[in-house]
């Protein structure tokens, strides 16, 4: 049998659930994004929403040895819908600076600077419990409105989500 090609509506569905990058959030891959089958192809014979999900190739690969384990994948797939449909691109690429210095500097403190306006941008991570906000005491205002920044400190369950997204754990559960 031969294998049919994916249909443009499919394609949109799983482009979209990923937010048009890598669907596993510590790829660094710069190749162009493809659709994968979880299941194989080869024993699937189908293109279904619920067993596709988009990869860079050498992830792929990955997940073909099982150094990426499959049930990983599937909650790297489910986590997908949470992350994207709650938080905004600015919250995403903070928990991918936090990622990266729980990391690269274990133990340093978890916080980013905001300014006043942009509460709005990590409004669903405040929301959440996942970031508290502390501004300076004594800090500059202007015309009635204060213009320090505030500081952005990462909670416990916001470390928790963090880890458990960028490691392929549910963060619902
Ligand atoms: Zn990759």
């Amino acid at each position: 049998m031969s294998r049919p090609s994916v249909p443009a509506s499919l394609k949109r569905r799983l482009f979209e659930e990923a937010g048009y990058r890598y669907a596993i959030p510590t790829c660094r891959a710069t190749s162009a994004l493809q659709m994968e089958h979880i299941e194989d192809w080869a024993k699937v014979q189908k293109h279904e929403f619920e067993n596709m999900i988009v990869l860079c190739a050498n992830c792929h690969a990955r997940v073909t040895t099982g150094e990426i384990r499959k049930d990983a994948v599937r909650a790297y797939k489910r986590n997908l819908a949470i992350i994207n449909g709650r938080y905004s691109l600015y919250e995403y690429r903070l928990m991918e600076a936090f990622y990266t210095k729980m990391r690269e500097h274990p133990g340093e403190p978890l916080q980013a600077q905001v300014a006043e306006n942009d509460y709005l941008h990590i409004k669903g991570m405040v929301d959440d419990g996942l970031l508290v906000l502390r501004r300076t005491p004594g800090g500059m205002w202007s015309f009635g409105l204060p213009i320090s920044p505030m500081q952005a400190l990462l909670t416990e369950a916001g470390k928790k989500l963090i880890n458990s997204f960028f490691n392929g754990r549910d963060i619902e559960n």
